[in-house]
């Protein structure tokens, strides 16, 4: 998987990616990043690429040329059209799901707006997907970019190891995981369920999924529409 991400700040998005999981997975060459920096396309000897909205309001707006010449320019490197996915508010909003989907992708493209957005004209042009990480507004891109990059290369293969799973996990069915308990048994006066101490691998099992179950009914009980549950396991719910 490579990824490549326009940016008014590559060392943001250089900085916060290279460590732990995904930076080993870019040493060993299963993921490749790369942080272009819009401004390189600037068109003008000051590096400036944004100007004021046409109809007045607050704000700046990243102008359309130089976003266009910095997508061409990959295009052309790359010798195929790529998904261009643009971080916005106004996208949809990201999901486990996407995740899967775009990792099966061999290049992804990260557009990341500034200030008051990205001309309208050029998105019209070079956008494939507007996605948004959530109802809230931040002041860029590029933290979208980056909580999507690590979400994406989880379901890359190779890029976990054995012991670290990213399969059965929270939002896996549509359920959130089970807790999760480790050494001490007894931790300030509490122990952890002694199903799990039992050895008995079904009964784990059973308990694991109906805890599962239970903390999405607590937490998000809106994901349990979608979820694959039993005829017992329904009946369990409405009781
Ligand atoms: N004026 C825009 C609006 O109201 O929709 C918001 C612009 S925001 C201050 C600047 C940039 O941050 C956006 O162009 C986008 O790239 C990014 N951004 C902000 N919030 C985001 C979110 N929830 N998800 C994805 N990207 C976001």
């Amino acid at each position: 998987m490579n990824y490549h991400v326009l940016t008014l700040f590559p060392e943001m998005i250089l900085q916060g990616l290279n460590t732990s999981i995904i930076g080993r997975a870019i040493e060993k060459g299963i993921l490749s990043l790369e942080a272009v920096n819009i401004r390189d396309y600037a068109g003008n000897r000051y590096g400036k690429v944004d100007d004021y909205p046409y109809g007045g309001g607050a704000g700046m707006v990243m102008q359309a040329e130089p976003v266009y010449a910095a997508v061409k320019d990959l295009e052309e490197r790359m010798s195929h059209k790529p998904r261009v996915i643009y971080l916005t508010p106004q996208g949809r909003v990201f999901r486990q799901e996407m995740a899967v989907d775009f990792a099966k992708e061999e290049d992804l493209v990260f557009l990341c707006g500034h200030y008051e957005g990205i001309d309208e004209r050029v998105l019209e042009e070079v956008v494939t997907d507007y996605v948004s990480i959530g109802d809230y507004v931040l002041t860029g891109g590029e933290l979208p970019a980056m909580v999507m990059i690590d979400a994406i290369s989880r379901m890359v293969p190779g890029v976990l190891s054995n012991g670290e799973s990213g399969t059965i996990e929270s939002f896996h069915d549509n359920l959130l995981e089970y807790p999760q308990y480790s050494r001490p048994e007894v931790w300030r006066d509490k122990a952890v369920p002694p199903v799990l101490l039992s050895g008995h691998h079904a009964n784990v099992e059973k308990w694991r999924r109906e805890e599962s179950i239970k903390r999405t009914l607590e937490r998000r009980p809106d994901l349990l529409e979608d979820a694959n549950l039993t005829e017992k396991e329904k009946k369990f719910l409405t009781s």
